[in-house]
C-alpha cells in the first residue's frame, strides 16, 4: 500500500510540474486563494485570481502588489501575521498559520485561514513566500451561532437550576407540612414540616404509603377516597373542618388536622400535593369558646329563671313582655294580661310551714305551665304573684281561660302537702290599648282588676274593663 502511495504521489507531481492545468485544478477547487511573495522585492506579489473573488473583487482590476492586501486585511490580524511570518522566516519548523479577517466588497467581514510557507535559497535565505487561503466563513458563522446557543442553553440552565432550587427551598421550607403523593399513595416528597408534624425522618416519609399517616379505622375509607380523587382531582379541602379529620403520629397519637389538596402533573404522571396543618390548637380554642358560650346562656338562664319553679323570674317578664309590647303596638296586634295571686297564701305558710308553702307554690306554677300556649310569656313576679302575657287574645278571650285555670287549682288536692282544705287563687285582666305605651299601664290596670277581686271574695277573675268605670284611671 506505502509503496503503491509513494509511486502514484511522485507521479501526480511529476504531472503538476509538466502540466500547468493540474496545479491551477488543484489550486481552484481545493483552495479559497494562492499568493506567492517576493521577499527580495517585497512590493510584488502574486495573488490568484480566487483570492480576490473569495473577497468579491474582480482579479482584473488588482496589479499583484503585496499592499493590495495589507489594505483589507484586520490591522489587529495583519500584526498577528507578521509576527508570525518573522518567527517563521527565522524558524522554519514555526508555522506561518494563523485566522485573518479580510473586509468583503460589500463591508462583511471574510474569515480566511492563512497558511504560509517561506522558501529558501541554497544559503537558507528565505527568498520566495508561497501562501494559500481557505475561506472559513461559513464555519466561523456556525461556530459563532453555536456558540450563541450555548451560551443561551447555558442561562436557560442557570435559570432552571435557580427556579428548581427556589421551588424546592419553599417546599422544603413551608410553614405547612407538604406531601407529593403519587397514584398509587406512595410519598414522593416530604418536607421539615410533614417530618415534624408525623414524626417520621423526611426518608422515613418518602419510602412509605401515606395511608399509613391515617388512623387505623379511617385506612379503609381513606384508601377510597384517594383513588376517587385520583379520579377526579380538584384544588378543595379534604373531609370537613368542624367534622375534623385527625391524621397519625409515628407513635401512634391522633393529630387533630385540616388537609388542602391540589395536583401536579409530572413526568411520571398526576401527583397529589397535599398540605397539612395540625388544628390542635385551633380546636381547643374552639372548645373552650363553645364552653363559655354554653357556661354563659347557663348564666343568661339563671338570671331569668326562678329556681323554685322553674318559670321566668320579674325581670324577663318585664324584658321580655316589654320587647312584645314595642312590636304588638307597631303591629297593632291584641294583646292581653293576667295576674293571678294566691289567696291567703300566708296562712298556708303560717298552718304549714313555710317548706309547704313552698311546695305548694311549684304546684300552682306547674298548673299554671300546663294551661301556657305557645307564644304565651308566663313568669313569677313575686312571692306568690304571676304574670301571663297572652299575645293575639281578647280580654274577654283570656277571662275564659283564667277561668279555667281559677277552677283547675280551686280543685286541685293539696293533701300530697298535707293540706286538705283547697287552695284558691284570683287573677286580674287587662287589655292592651292603643294608649298604652309600655306594660306599666296595663301592669296597673290588670292589678286593679286583681285588688277587686280580693276584695270581692276571692277565687274569682275580675277583667279590667268590667269595673273600669269603678276605678277610672
Ligand atoms: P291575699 O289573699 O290578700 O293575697 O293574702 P295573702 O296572705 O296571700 O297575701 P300577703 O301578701 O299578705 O302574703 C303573701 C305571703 O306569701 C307572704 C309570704 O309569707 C308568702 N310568701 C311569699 N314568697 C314566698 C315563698 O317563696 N315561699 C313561701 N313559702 N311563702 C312565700
Ligand atoms: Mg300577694
Ligand atoms: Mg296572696
Amino acid at each position: 500500500m506505502v509503496a503503491e502511495q509513494s509511486y502514484l504521489k511522485k507521479e501526480l507531481y511529476d504531472l503538476i510540474k509538466q502540466d500547468d492545468s493540474i496545479f491551477d485544478f488543484l489550486q481552484e477547487s481545493s483552495l479559497d486563494g494562492l499568493w506567492y511573495w517576493d521577499l527580495e522585492s517585497p512590493d510584488s506579489e502574486w495573488m490568484s485570481p480566487e483570492f480576490w473573488k473569495t473577497l468579491g473583487i474582480d482579479p482584473a482590476t488588482k496589479r499583484h502588489l503585496a499592499s493590495e492586501w495589507q489594505d483589507l486585511i484586520h490591522p489587529d490580524d495583519l500584526k498577528v501575521a507578521i509576527s508570525n511570518f518573522e518567527k517563521h522566516l527565522e524558524n522554519p519548523e514555526h508555522p506561518y498559520d494563523q485566522i485573518v479577517r479580510y473586509t468583503h466588497d460589500n463591508g462583511s467581514t471574510v474569515w480566511v485561514r492563512c497558511r504560509g510557507l517561506a522558501i529558501r535559497n541554497d544559503a537558507g535565505k528565505p527568498i520566495r513566500m508561497l501562501g494559500a487561503h481557505n475561506d472559513i466563513t461559513k464555519l466561523k458563522e456556525i461556530e459563532n451561532r453555536y456558540e450563541k446557543n450555548l451560551k443561551a442553553l447555558d442561562e436557560l440552565y442557570a435559570t432552571t437550576k435557580v427556579a428548581l432550587e427556589e421551588s424546592s427551598e419553599i417546599f422544603n421550607k413551608s410553614p405547612d407540612a407538604t406531601l407529593q403523593v403519587d397514584d398509587q399513595g406512595y410519598i414522593v416528597r416530604a418536607n421539615d414540616a410533614a417530618s415534624n408534624l408525623f414524626g417520621y425522618s423526611v426518608t422515613e416519609l418518602t419510602e412509605m404509603n401515606v395511608d399509613l399517616l391515617v388512623p387505623d379505622q379511617y385506612r379503609h375509607n381513606h384508601v377510597n377516597h384517594r383513588k376517587d380523587y385520583s379520579k377526579n382531582p380538584s384544588i378543595r379541602p379534604m373531609g370537613t373542618f368542624r367534622k375534623g379529620i385527625n391524621a397519625k403520629h409515628k407513635d401512634g397519637h391522633e393529630i387533630p388536622v385540616e388537609i388542602r389538596l391540589g395536583y401536579i402533573s409530572t413526568r411520571y404522571g398526576r401527583h397529589v400535593l397535599a398540605t397539612i396543618r395540625d388544628i390542635s390548637e385551633y380546636q381547643e380554642l374552639i372548645s373552650s369558646l363553645e364552653e363559655q358560650v354554653s357556661a354563659n346562656e347557663t348564666l343568661v338562664l339563671q338570671a331569668t329563671t326562678d329556681s323554685l319553679t322553674n318559670l321566668h323570674n320579674r325581670r324577663y317578664f318585664e324584658d321580655v313582655g316589654g320587647r312584645a309590647l314595642t312590636s304588638f303596638k307597631r303591629h297593632k296586634t291584641l294583646c292581653s294580661l293576667m295576674l293571678i295571686d294566691i289567696d291567703h297564701f300566708k296562712s298556708v305558710n303560717d298552718a304549714h310551714g313555710h317548706n309547704v308553702g313552698d311546695m305548694v307554690l311549684k304546684k300552682i306554677a306547674d298548673s299554671m305551665f300546663g294551661v301556657v300556649r305557645n307564644g304565651d310569656t308566663l313568669a313569677r313576679i313575686g312571692g306568690e304573684e304571676f304574670a301571663m302575657l297572652l299575645p293575639v287574645t281578647s280580654s274577654i278571650a283570656t277571662e275564659i281561660l283564667a277561668d279555667r285555670l281559677r277552677e283547675r287549682i280551686e280543685n286541685s288536692s293539696f293533701v300530697d302537702c298535707g293540706i286538705e282544705t283547697p287552695i284558691t287563687i284570683s287573677i286580674g285582666i287587662a287589655e292592651f290599648t292603643s294608649e298604652d305605651h309600655d306594660l306599666k299601664g296595663l301592669m296597673e290596670r290588670a292589678d286593679h282588676a286583681l285588688y277587686y277581686a280580693k276584695e270581692h271574695g276571692r277565687n274569682r277573675v275580675v277583667n279590667y274593663v268590667d269595673i273600669v268605670e269603678e276605678y277610672a284611671l
